[in-house]
């Protein structure tokens, strides 16, 4: 295959998957939903439960996104040094996602700032957003992430003296989630980044709801942050959409990283019940496998 015939092919891929993941949940959020559906007795949470699932299954028969709210795309790529079309991956993404808005269809979600106009195709100015990890190898693994304006509302990040210590961090999530939580529609997936400065626990945040649900922090006192910061925010009660009941969260998720000793950045990144994420993993040969979902045929 000749670079111009390989970049169509990618291109053809990615546009496909980007409008899969609107459509279809990935199969770990999907056991969740499952889990806390059982955990609910109050009918009314039940209910709530049950049209989650209705609505996943008139997306998949009718075709169409399972929240009119596809958001902005981001992908987070984690890019071999030896993938040949490594240059042109930027100019693929964009090209996906004008594609995927036409054909999936998606939503259009990209306001060009200042101009204050709607771009009609889902790309402006940094958008796609990207973000690149370069690893040794030659396959390129490519993490959708449709950031809605519900789910992203929560979102916030600040840097506290570090006489405020975890205790600090804790109180952050909290008043972050029930402030604004249920803007988003739980129950949520919180993401928590602690790190060094506001711009590095926000992107940590972030890539903390990109991990599959249940997987914990390989630091034990951060795993066992992410299992009393789930217990307590439960404890509130938010249930399915924020009709009360017995969880407020599908998980909560701690990324980290070491940092200055006079800060602790904290961020917090919230996915919403409809937490539209996919992960594609592509060979040099451009064949390619879809990690997130079961059974999934673009
Ligand atoms: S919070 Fe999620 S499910 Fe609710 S409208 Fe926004 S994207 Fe859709």
């Amino acid at each position: 295959m000749d670079k111009q015939e390989a970049k169509r092919s990618l291109t053809e891929i990615m546009a496909k998957f980007t409008g899969y993941v609107g459509k279809r949940l990935p199969q770990d959020v999907l056991d969740k939903l499952a889990q806390l559906r059982e955990g609910e007795d109050s009918p009314l949470a039940r209910v709530v439960y049950d049209s989650m699932f209705e609505n996943q299954e008139a997306a998949d028969k009718l075709d169409r996104p399972c929240c009119q709210d596809t958001g902005v795309i981001e992908y987070f790529v984690t890019a071999g040094a030896g993938f040949p079309l490594l240059g042109e991956l930027r100019e693929i993404l964009g090209e996906a996602v004008r594609r995927a808005t036409k054909d999936a269809p998606l939503r259009h979600n990209a306001v060009e700032t200042f101009v204050e106009k709607n771009t009609g195709d889902n790309t402006g100015t940094r958008v796609p957003w990207i973000e690149w990890d370069i690893v040794p190898g030659d396959c390129v693994t490519i993490e959708v992430y449709m950031a809605g304006g519900g789910c992203s509302l929560p979102g916030a990040a600040k840097v506290l003296m570090p006489s405020a210590g975890y205790e600090g961090v804790v109180q952050f999530v909290f008043d972050v989630i029930t402030s604004y939580g249920v803007n988003a529609c739980p129950p949520l997936l919180v993401g928590v980044g602690v790190s060094t400065s506001v711009e590095t626990a926000a992107m940590l945040s972030k890539k903390a709801i990109l991990r599959p649900i249940g997987t914990r922090n390989p630091n034990p006192q951060a795993a066992e942050m992410e299992l009393l910061l789930e217990k307590g925010l439960n404890e509130v009660g938010l249930g399915p959409q924020g009709l009360s009941g017995k969880s407020s969260v599908l998980g909560v998720h701690i990324e980290n990283s070491a940092r200055h000793p006079s800060t602790i950045g904290v961020g917090v990144s919230v996915g919403c019940w409809a937490h539209r994420r996919g992960t594609i993993r592509i060979a040099p040969d451009l064949s390619y496998e879809i990690l997130s979902h079961k059974e999934a045929v673009l």
